[in-house]
């Protein structure tokens, strides 16, 4: 069980179902520390409500709310991150969506990513990089990622719903152990059961002999301790 997860979708995301009190309640029972509310970029639908951002806070001091977004990467080199909800962001995921075309090459989806990181100093995790549908070279995206002080995402739900294969998740964890890249270990709930789940992946890290001191969601502290020291990089465009 993670203590701090950092990908949650609310009913905000189009493929969302929970509101964030629901989600908040939840992890409170759970006894987890916090959870980052990180609903979709506009681009692939949904809406984002500056009074969540500007005014919301947890009802409960002992689960900290953090307040974020799972951005859409564009194009090569952009992201849909909306300029006036950067003040009050304290974590930025972005990934490729069905914004994207399926069916690109590896060359290709690895340039969009790479450069998607290398424009948007914002960005603090690259979320689900091993989505079969958009495929990546591993290394050159760990990389990358090192050199830039980002993590790639360790998504629980790809493997839990069998959306990408052990085999390719075992390539990324590799790429990233071989390079010294961070890895954060998300839920990317969608549903309410599956708030601050890792243990579809924990084996596979396991298995990799994954040195957990590159895990920056192993402990609370950790994963305040990384959006702390990534805070700078918010303002900057
Ligand atoms: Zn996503
Ligand atoms: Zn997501």
């Amino acid at each position: 069980m993670l203590q701090i997860d950092l990908h949650v979708h609310t009913l905000f995301s189009l493929c969302g179902i929970h509101t964030v009190l629901e989600l908040v309640e939840r992890a409170r029972v759970l006894g987890m520390k916090g959870l980052a509310i990180t609903d979709h970029g506009l681009t692939i639908g949904g809406r984002l409500n500056s009074p969540f951002f500007e005014r919301f806070q947890s009802p409960y001091p002992e689960v900290k709310v953090l307040k974020g977004i799972e951005c859409n990467i564009l194009k090569e080199g952009s992201i849909d991150l909306p300029e006036a909800y950067r003040q009050w962001l304290d974590i930025v995921l972005a990934g490729i969506h069905p914004n994207i075309p399926k069916g690109l090459s590896e060359k290709e989806c690895t340039q969009m990513v790479v450069s998607a990181i290398d424009n948007n100093p914002s960005i603090d995790i690259i979320s689900h990089p091993n989505d079969p549908h958009y495929p990546v070279d591993y290394n050159i995206l760990a990389r990358k990622a090192k050199e830039k002080g980002v993590a790639l995402e360790l998504n629980n739900s790809k493997i839990l719903y069998n959306r990408s294969s052990v085999e390719n998740t075992m390539n990324l964890i590799e790429a990233c152990r071989d390079q010294s890249c961070r890895m954060a270990v998300c839920s990317d709930t969608h549903a309410i059961l599956e708030l601050g789940t890792d243990e579809s992946v924990r084996p596979l890290l396991a298995k990799a002999d994954f040195p957990e001191e590159l895990v920056v969601t192993s402990t609370a502290e950790t994963t305040l301790a990384f959006i702390e020291s990534r805070r700078k990089n918010k303002m900057h465009k």
